[in-house]
């Protein structure tokens, strides 16, 4: 079937497709998302009933593989010690996440000038400030003004409360003379442009019901649609086509009933998440583009980073309020950028864990031993419940070519498209950081008083961060899309997402991947007159 044609069709409504479409609202453009999930009402979410852990291992699961909805594609990450994890439909993966918002270092822009590897950005920090800062008013983030590891910002909202845990962390820094500041976060710490503030409940990964936590479903999309934007669910998109000049011509998609469309568009953008993006371009085949649209480098799909986590945690000896309030509240960057002094190049930040909820403590200890079956059970598990305190090592991934997405030859998804098929190994640089951090993270513990030391690496189910697999430059040869996200190759085609990152820092992406997708935004609407010249 044939529908009107559009002036820019936006592919996935995540945290980039969001932004992207309401900045572009003003232009009065006629703007269409394609969505190939659904809307989540805030009933639906698992803390609103007693059995919202449970949910973490059904519906809620953070791996598409395991929660299977209609919704969801499979994915083939067998090849890979780190599963991807994501969440499928209004918001993205945004409903899942925890609310961590660093941002990326100026010095995170500049890896090769300043280390020798990896390359350097086409943007720099000074560059999209304005725009983080935009981003920050949309989210609504809450933070503290003054860290020192930063250029100044001022988050519009006052920090999270650290509790109990968060303060013995901060005592422990202090102790230590390390850094460790209160963490931005977009949840609503004050009522926030129509958004409760947060209750302080803590069971924001499996989504908020109450609406603290910012998910784009509920702060840039109601925006976006009220100025004109139209977004169309349950639309999954097989290929991008192409018209005899090599433009995008539009996009072919399944709707709800599994039907075959076709979407003419004028441009086209991408917001589908490292992995997500990758596909419908290697997807989209033809005399012109036999390796796919947009892969004359032959880099799409290539240079997956992930960031493996570092986790380590440890027993106190009096009971925390560690299932109270989001899992996430400060962060420490002393290790984050280069010392030569070290064996590795570039850095990681820790983030600290308030504590573990009831069933996951009795998993996570059922399976690392330290909780027995039998006579013993209670007594031990008394003594491990609100009493656990960690901290993860963000660590940055290099760009390596053979960490790639690829398109699997057997397994598809519900409409018969390809699913992706991930190849990833963690790399030396990165193996050595994670050593440094681990050691680092037990000087902490102990620090602040905790016994029975464990550790994680990497968190099997850690795929949250994907980037780097239609990476950003000015050489058409090393690289997928230009300085303002278009595509070298087919001049009406953008890509938003964490795909166009060229290096990975060591920090949560999300505040950086939607300032980037918001100065994408202002670039299209500065040239948009001779856009395609
Ligand atoms: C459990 C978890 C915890 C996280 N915690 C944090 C955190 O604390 N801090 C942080 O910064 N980040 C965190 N993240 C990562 C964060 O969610 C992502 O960085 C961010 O959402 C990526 O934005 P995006 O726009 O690239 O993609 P997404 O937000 O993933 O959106 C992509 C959208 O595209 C749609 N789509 C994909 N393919 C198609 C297709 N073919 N047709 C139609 N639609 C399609 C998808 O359905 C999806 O809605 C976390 C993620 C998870 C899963
Ligand atoms: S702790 Fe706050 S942000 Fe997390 S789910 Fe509860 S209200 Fe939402």
């Amino acid at each position: 079937m044939m529908n009107d044609k559009v002036d820019v069709l936006i592919i996935g409504s995540g945290a980039s497709g969001a932004a992207v479409a309401w900045s572009l609202a003003e232009t009065k453009m006629r703007i269409l998302c394609l969505e190939q999930g659904d809307w989540v009402k805030a009933t639906d979410y698992p803390s609103n009933g007693r059995d919202w852990e449970a949910r973490l291992f059904t519906d809620f699961a953070t791996s598409p593989n395991r929660r299977g909805r209609e919704t969801d594609y499979p994915i083939n990450d067998a090849n890979s010690p780190i599963k991807v994890v994501n969440f499928n439909g209004v918001g993205g993966s945004t409903i899942m996440y925890t609310a961590h918002y660093p941002r990326l270092h100026p010095s995170d822009f500049k890896v090769k000038t300043l280390d020798g590897v990896a390359d350097d950005w086409p943007v720099d920090y000074e560059t999209l400030e304005p725009f983080f800062a935009e981003n920050d008013r949309m989210m609504g983030v809450s933070g503290l003004a003054g860290d020192p590891a930063y250029p100044p910002h001022q988050p519009p909202m006052p920090p999270l409360p650290l509790g109990k845990s968060g303060a013995r962390f901060g005592r422990a820094m202090n102790e230590l003379g390390w850094h460790w500041w209160p963490s931005d976060s977009t949840i609503a710490t004050v009522d926030y442009e129509g958004r409760g503030r947060c209750l302080n409940l803590g069971h924001c990964t499996p989504g908020c019901a109450q609406g603290a936590k910012a998910s784009t479903d509920i702060t840039y999309w109601p925006h976006a649609l009220r100025a004109g934007v139209e977004l169309r669910t349950r639309c999954r998109v097989r290929e991008i086509t192409t018209d005899e000049s090599g433009m995008a011509s539009g996009v072919i998609y399944y709707d709800a009933q599994g039907a075959e469309q076709f979407q003419p568009a004028e441009v086209v953008i991408i917001a589908c998440n490292g992995v997500g993006t990758p596909r419908p371009l290697l997807n989209s085949l033809s005399g012109k583009f036999p390796n796919g649209l947009a892969n004359s480098s032959g880099l799409v799909g290539k240079n997956l980073m992930f960031h493996p986590y570092a986790q380590t945690f440890g027993y106190v000896d009096e009971p925390l309020d560690g299932n109270h309030g989001p899992p996430l509240c400060l962060w420490s960057q002393e290790f984050y950028e280069t010392d030569a002094s070290r064996d590795f190049v570039r850095g990681y930040t820790f983030q600290f864990n308030r504590g573990t909820a009831s069933i996951l403590e009795a998993i996570t200890s059922s399976d690392n031993g330290r909780l027995p079956w039998g006579e013993d059970h209670h007594r031990v598990y008394r003594r491990l419940i609100n009493r656990r305190i960690g901290l993860s090592g963000i660590i940055e991934d290099l760009p390596e070519e053979h960490n790639r997405v690829t398109l699997d030859p057997v397994l598809k998804d519900s409409n018969g498209i390809p699913a992706p098929r991930i190849d990833y190994m963690i790399g030396h640089n990165s193996w050595k950081m994670i050593t440094h951090a681990l050691g680092k993270a037990r000087t902490i513990l102990e620090a602040a008083g905790a016994k029975d030391i464990g550790t994680q690496v990497p968190i099997l189910n850690g795929g949250w961060h994907l980037l780097g697999t239609a990476r950003m430059g000015t050489d058409p040869e090393r690289s997928v899309v230009n300085e303002w996200g278009r595509s070298h190759d087919v001049k009406n085609l953008f890509i938003v997402d964490g795909s166009i990152w060229v290096t990975s820092g060591g920090v949560n992406p999300t505040s950086t991947i939607q300032a980037l997708a918001l100065y994408i935004a202002d670039a299209i609407k500065q040239r948009l007159a001779n856009l395609f010249d």
